[in-house]
């Protein structure tokens, strides 16, 4: 099998569902197709953040499809090792995307789901319902309470705060704890509850929270500090029982995580598709932490195909505990249609809160090609 065709199809978006960044603004969704002799195409979803769809459009088609055109789609490893011989001139989610469209191709030709080629561990996880930033306690804790009275097993919240922010724009850290006590006192101890703080503590700071959501029964801790502050977590680590999540964005590729581990820096590592090497680079760091008797926490990979993708590593993994959700609905409604925003076959989470991926070869998912054609800003290719 030859490949011999790589573009992108830019989707006009609107308008953005950012929980994160700015609201309201049309966002492209591109995406990839990478088309082959033998009638097999491979996708993924180009999105922000990062540079966006049509700056990773550019690079893939810049940088990689001049010598991935008539290659074959399978030689996936060797694909790898020549990507992360050109970081220096693409951003990491260029390689992810790419990655991504690789194994979709494989897992077609195998008549296969990616996760058995990759080595199926299970059929389902218990999902966890990650939140946007709010505005009061209560809202967290009504949020929680809705979503457990669906069956979800596991809620995170995000504090309103995060390093992008303008300074001044976040609320006291006591904000912080107050809604991790409002959900913990809303939801019982049934619920499996995490905090996400955004890499945004001051040393102090992350120590106040940590001993109050340890008080609390908190299953973890993520990105209390900035996110290259090495020594500040293996600081912190000895000071708290509560397990950290940390490297969900530690720039580098598998080679940046290790003196995370051998310092004690963070208890589990943390990857996704799209900035860690695709579903390649992402089974890498899992089995790197199983080396160590860690988990590999897969984080959410920022859009419906591409944590199609990351559900099918976590699949094949047996130290991923949970996966992760953010619906960020613009209404602020609960759903999950911005969480599957162009796919035909969504993925679903039943009434006890697992997830499945969509049947079929591949990523298994279908594109929902009617919706994608309804607004198209032009192909690159
Ligand atoms: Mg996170």
């Amino acid at each position: 099998m030859r490949i011999t065709d790589v573009s992108v199809v830019i989707h006009e978006r609107a308008p953005s569902m950012a929980a994160f960044g700015p609201r309201g603004a049309k966002v492209p969704l591109g995406v990839l197709r990478v088309i082959t002799d033998e009638g097999i195409e491979g996708n993924a979803f180009l999105s922000s953040p990062g540079p966006g769809a049509e700056a990773l459009a550019r690079q893939v088609i810049g940088v990689i499809k001049p010598w991935l055109v008539g290659a074959d789609p399978l030689d996936i490893g060797a694909h790898a090792r020549r990507m992360d011989g050109l970081r220096h001139y693409l951003t990491p989610h260029a390689i992810g995307v790419t990655d991504v469209a690789l194994w979709d191709i494989a897992g077609k030709a195998a008549g296969l789901p990616v996760h058995r080629l990759l080595g199926t561990c299970r059929e389902k996880l218990p999902a966890y319902l990650s939140t946007a930033h709010h505005q009061t306690a209560g809202d967290y804790a009504d949020e929680a309470r809705y979503w457990q009275g669906q069956g979800w097993q596991g809620y995170k919240l995000h504090p309103p705060r995060g390093p992008w922010l303008p300074p001044g724009a976040s609320p006291p850290v006591s904000f912080d704890i107050a809604a991790c006590e409002a959900v913990r006192a809303a939801v019982g101890d049934s619920m499996t509850l995490m905090l996400d703080s955004s890499w945004a503590y001051s040393y102090p700071e992350a120590l106040r929270v940590g001993r109050a959501i340890e008080d609390l029964g908190f299953h973890w801790y993520e990105d209390p500090l900035p996110d290259r502050d090495i020594h500040g977590y293996t600081r912190l680590a000895r000071h708290l029982s509560i397990p950290l999540l940390a490297t969900e964005i530690t720039p580098g590729g598998l080679e940046a995580l290790p003196p995370w581990i051998t310092s004690g820096a963070t208890d589990f590592l943390r990857g996704d598709v799209v900035i860690k090497g695709g579903i390649t680079g992402l089974v890498k760091i899992a089995h790197l932490a199983e080396a160590f008797g860690m988990n590999c926490e897969i984080h959410d990979s920022y859009n419906a195909l591409n944590n199609v993708a990351a559900l099918h590593v976590a699949l094949a993994v047996h130290n991923c505990e949970w996966f992760e959700v953010l619906p960020f609905n613009p209404t602020g409604a609960p759903g999950l249609e911005h969480w599957n925003y162009g796919l035909a076959t969504p993925m679903e989470i039943d009434g006890s809160g697992y997830v499945r991926v969509p049947p079929g070869p591949g990523l298994g998912a279908r594109i929902d090609w009617d919706l994608i054609n309804s607004s198209v800003a032009g192909v690159i290719s």
